[in-house]
């Protein structure tokens, strides 16, 4: 697949003189949707009169949804409100939940599942903090700065790398961290990947819904930031076939009781209860019910087979890692490993509360 960069060709420096034309009270308003199955986010923008001071000054919209048969209408109900590091203040971004005209939920919504799930475990407090790697692509299509022909040299260099010839596209990396801090996405922190061109934000930790909010407006940061440097960011959780790792979106667990003294008990409780559900919780870690995850998930490449369920202390090979700190504390978070880079984060949430919240409180 080939692509033409033309948003990225324009005279960047121009753009600087009318973003500061005064704009009196009116302020714009960027919504934010999740497409469908596909997992892409999608936006459109629109004037309204004075700055929203909550997500409720923020009215509903429309979008035209097509289907190979028909267009119809879709309902954009805004959740949650950032600032637009692209039209800069007052200006905001805001994410929305899609409804059909009915107000029945639209099939790609799964905000409104989950919330009904973490509705009925608020009491423990869950919070998440999800790992988002991702892979820049040239606009051909082929990893950002590799050889046209041929590949680069093998991995072992490249994680957390300096240097031309380690760190490939690092601006962009560096320009999406900076756009989330204005947005007010609490981004943790990024590092360079495994694979090169291959790199890795934090988002977390974050409680309850707000975890997959963030985390779908920081995906809609980093492809928009792309957008002006003419690079692509791919998901896909096994971009490059062969000996080079996949892409995943590891996600970190923690309760009020994980968290507490003795913490350590609960989480092992929460793994056994995971153990016991894997094939159900592959079969919503990727937006293809397993298929994405299996060219993943091969036991190699610092990931487990997608046919077994193993945990460990410090183990990055395997489902569930117990990271060495919180096993020396005995209390704190869990990761799980298998989401792939591509997952829906309400999806994975809902699934992790269902399984190890719900009931037996971890
Ligand atoms: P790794 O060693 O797996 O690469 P990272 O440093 O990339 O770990 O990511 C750790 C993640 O764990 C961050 O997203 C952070 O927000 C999250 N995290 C830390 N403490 C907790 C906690 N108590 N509960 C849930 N998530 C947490
Ligand atoms: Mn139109
Ligand atoms: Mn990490
Ligand atoms: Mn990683
Ligand atoms: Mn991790």
């Amino acid at each position: 697949m080939s692509y033409i960069s033309v948003s990225s060709t324009v005279n960047k420096f121009l753009r600087w003189r009318y973003l500061s034309l005064p704009q009196g009270d009116l302020c714009q308003i960027t919504y934010v949707w999740i497409k469908d199955k596909s997992n892409e986010v999608c936006s459109k923008t629109r004037t309204v009169d004075s700055e929203p001071k909550g997500i409720a000054d923020i009215p509903e919209w429309e979008f035209a949804y097509r289907t190979e048969r028909s267009v119809g209408e879709r309902l954009l109900v805004p959740v949650c409100m950032f600032r637009d590091p692209f039209l800069l203040d007052p200006n905001k971004l805001v994410l929305c939940e899609v409804f059909e005209h009915t107000r029945e939920p639209a099939e790609s919504n799964h905000r409104n599942s989950c919330n009904k799930v973490l509705e009925l475990v608020k009491e423990l407090r869950p919070w998440f903090g999800m790992e988002q790697e991702y892979t820049l692509l040239g606009v051909d299509g082929h990893p950002y700065g590799w050889p046209r022909l041929g590949f680069p040299k093998p991995q072992g260099p490249y994680y957390c790398g300096v240097g031309a010839d380690n760190a490939f596209g690092r601006d962009i990396v560096e320009c999406h961290f900076k756009a989330c801090l204005y947005a007010g996405i609490k981004i943790s922190g990024t590092n360079a990947e495994t694979m090169p061109s291959q790199w890795e934000f934090q988002v977390g930790p974050c409680e309850g819904i707000e975890m997959g909010d963030q985390l779908w407006m920081s995906r809609f940061l980093l492809h928009r930031v792309c957008e002006d440097f003419g690079v692509l960011a791919t998901l896909d959780p096994k971009p490059m076939e062969g000996d080079w790792n996949g892409a995943g979106c590891h996600i970190n667990v923690s309760t009020v009781h994980t968290r507490g003294e003795g913490g350590i008990e609960h989480i092992e409780h929460a793994i056994e209860k995971l153990r016991k559900r894997h094939v159900e919780h592959i079969r919503v870690y990727d937006p293809h019910g397993g298929e994405d995850n299996k060219r993943r998930l091969t036991g190699l490449h610092a990931t487990s087979s997608i046919h077994d369920f193993s945990a460990g202390v410090a183990d990055r090979g395997a489902s569930v890692r117990i990271p060495r700190l919180v096993a020396q504390d005995k209390y704190g978070y869990f990761e799980d490993r298998r989401p792939a880079a591509n997952c829906d984060p309400y999806v994975v949430i809902c699934a992790i509360a269902r399984t190890c919240m719900l009931e037996n409180n971890v």
